[in-house]
């Protein structure tokens, strides 16, 4: 008995309509707001995160009590970067220290 082989269908790739993924950095960041559509530069503002705070722990730990603990809170590297669109002001995203 002899094999048929059948000739292989193409395949349908279902392309889904996908949200853009950007790598949010530390500093505005050009891509297209989710929300308008628009291509943006962000809008980056910087808080505190846990980076922050880990680093005035060990400051505070390491004796550096006078004050230099809040140094974290005034350095930029330490921040989080949130970042929202100029037009709707929509927030897209935070970027966090490690
Ligand atoms: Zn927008």
């Amino acid at each position: 008995m002899q094999q048929i082989v059948q000739p292989v269908a193409p395949r349908v790739i279902v392309v889904q309509p996908q949200q853009m993924l950007v790598l949010l950095d530390d500093t505005p960041t050009a891509t297209v707001c989710k929300y308008c559509n628009k291509s943006i530069i962000t809008n980056v503002k910087y808080k505190s995160g846990s980076a922050a705070w880990g680093m005035c722990c060990l400051l505070t730990v390491l004796g550096l009590v006078c004050g230099f603990c809040l140094i974290p809170f005034c350095v930029r590297g330490f921040k989080d970067a949130h970042h929202s669109c100029p037009y709707c002001h929509k927030h897209l995203g935070i970027y966090t220290r490690k």
